[in-house]
């Protein structure tokens, strides 16, 4: 039975679009990408609360294959990712491609026939040959399970699910959470809430954000002159990739960054009372280096304050802290994060004899490269375990993650394979690995809760610690011998 499609994806994002441009240039042409939202971008077209944007540098968080000599700012508004995304399908003729509005139910391997059969909301079934998620590992919004959450009467969202009439002037405000959405849209808030309370649990270390417009002359430049682009690019790349040794072997590295992080906080907040209160206790790198040139100073105005007691529950009007003492809202605004150690909602990708994918991550996620998973044939992941980064642009693992999918179909094509799939021995292999070299890490050993630690195996699932020049190497080519090939 031939398919549809040679490739089914999933997701309109910077992997998915980035995947579909690659697989046309090389004249694979069958396929089909499946996004849930009305338009492209995936995470910048989904997130769109105030002050949206990419702590990485333009420049560096662009495909390399589809540059943008255009950035208006050295780090890009969301709006601005998500109008670049929109050219990239536009220039590279992927919009007929692309079924918006499309959201898959479920994803089932079908053993006898070899392709994967995927069905949408409204029951459209769909067959591929490969099936590739690149629905990304932050989409699922995280709730926090607090007490009496329901219950409240005003508005209550989350960071993710800004609603796009939602007026905060004058009303008193809430925010729960101070992680990387958290500080970029607090300083928005603060301007327009009669009232805003930050409930802090735990404090991040924040840097100074070296952000400015860049001139129309440099943009002239990087239009016209190719070469002065490639190379601020190649120093934007060294620049980070320099950040990793501090993260992985050694935290004393981390020593002037940590003086300078500290220098900004006392700089900024006027009050001394709250330094402490914002200075973290764990090693800087533990969780996501912030960088915010606008969030401390949001406490120096009179209608901030910043609460540290735990929150004891949640009212029909406001929260309740450990102290007793009640605090009333008209809006509630959750900055608490997604669902990274549960990536893969249950029954929705179900693999060889209909293992689901959810129950085999149940320990965890896991994969051999952060691609394949043993018991899914033909499928790629996207982004998948361990693929994520804490110290350069994740658009660099990315980029290796297309070139290994592309040679993985133009193999199976040209030796007439009907299905790859990965030996659980190399996945073991390849995570016993990983994990090793993780648990010295800053972000196992450092002692703080982070959204990189599965919850309960204490596993880190999410970040790849190593070099990225190392992973591009190691999916330079798809390497057959680690596969059983049908
Ligand atoms: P996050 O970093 O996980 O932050 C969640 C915040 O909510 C933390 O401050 C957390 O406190 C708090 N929280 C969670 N549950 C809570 C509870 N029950 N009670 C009190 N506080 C609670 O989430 P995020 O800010 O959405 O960012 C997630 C990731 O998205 C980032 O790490 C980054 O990779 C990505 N991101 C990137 C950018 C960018 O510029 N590239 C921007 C935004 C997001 P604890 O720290 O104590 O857990």
């Amino acid at each position: 039975m031939n398919p549809d499609y040679d490739v089914i994806i999933v997701g309109a994002g910077f992997s998915g679009v980035g995947l579909a441009l690659k697989l046309k240039r090389a004249g694979l042409d069958n396929f089909v990408i499946l996004e849930s939202e009305a338009g492209v971008g995936g995470t910048w077209w989904v997130n769109r609360y105030p002050g949206c944007a990419c702590d990485v540098q333009s420049h560096l968080y662009s495909l390399s294959f589809a540059p943008n000599p255009n950035w208006s700012r050295h780090f890009p508004p969301r709006e601005e990712i998500q109008s670049h995304l929109e050219q990239v399908v536009k220039q590279g003729n992927l919009l007929t491609h692309i079924h918006f509005n499309t959201k898959v139910e479920t994803a089932t391997w079908n053993e006898d026939a070899n392709l994967w059969t995927v069905t949408d909301q409204s029951g459209q079934e769909r067959t591929g040959r490969v099936f590739i998620s690149a629905m990304g590992g932050l989409s699922k919004p995280k709730w926090p399970e607090i007490e009496g959450l329901n219950d409240f009467s005003g508005a209550v969202f989350h960071s993710q699910q800004w609603p796009e009439d939602i007026d905060l002037t004058k009303r008193k405000v809430g925010v729960i959470g101070t992680g990387a959405s958290a500080v970029q849209f607090i300083p928005h808030v603060a301007k327009q809430a009669s009232r805003l309370t930050v409930f802090q649990r735990t404090p991040n270390w924040i840097l100074p954000k070296p952000d400015r417009s860049i001139s129309s002359v440099h943009r002239w430049f990087y239009q016209n002159i190719p070469p002065i682009r490639w190379l601020l690019r190649l120093a934007l790349f060294l620049l980070l990739e320099t950040r990793l040794p501090a993260f992985t072997r050694f935290p004393k590295l981390a020593y002037f960054h940590r003086k300078k992080a500290i220098k900004h906080l006392q700089s900024q907040v006027q009050d001394p009372a709250l330094w402490d209160a914002l200075t973290p206790a764990y090693p800087m790198g533990c969780k996501r280096v912030l960088m915010s040139n606008d969030f401390y100073p949001s406490f120096n105005r009179p209608n901030v304050s910043l609460i540290t007691q735990s929150i004891k529950c949640i009212t029909p009007t406001g929260i309740i802290d450990e102290s007793g003492t009640a605090h009333e809202f008209d809006a509630l605004i959750l900055g608490t994060g997604f669902e990274a150690s549960h990536p893969i909602p249950p029954g929705l990708i179900l693999g060889r004899n209909h293992t689901d994918l959810a129950e085999a991550w149940s320990a965890g996620p896991e994969a051999y490269k952060g691609l394949s998973v043993h018991g899914f044939p033909n499928m790629f992941l996207m982004l998948g375990p361990n693929t994520a980064l804490g110290h350069n642009s994740v658009l660099l693992m990315i980029e290796g993650q297309i070139n290994y999918v592309v040679d993985a179909i133009n193999t199976l094509k040209k030796n007439a394979w009907q299905s790859v799939e990965v030996l659980s021995d190399s996945q073991a292999s390849w995570n016993n690995q990983l994990a090793k070299t993780l648990k010295r890490s800053v972000w196992n050993a450092g002692g703080c809760q982070s959204w990189y630690l599965h919850p309960t195996s204490g596993r880190n699932t999410t970040l790849w610690p190593h070099t990225t020049i190392r992973y591009k190497h190691l999916t330079k080519r798809f390497d057959a011998s680690d596969y059983s090939c049908k």
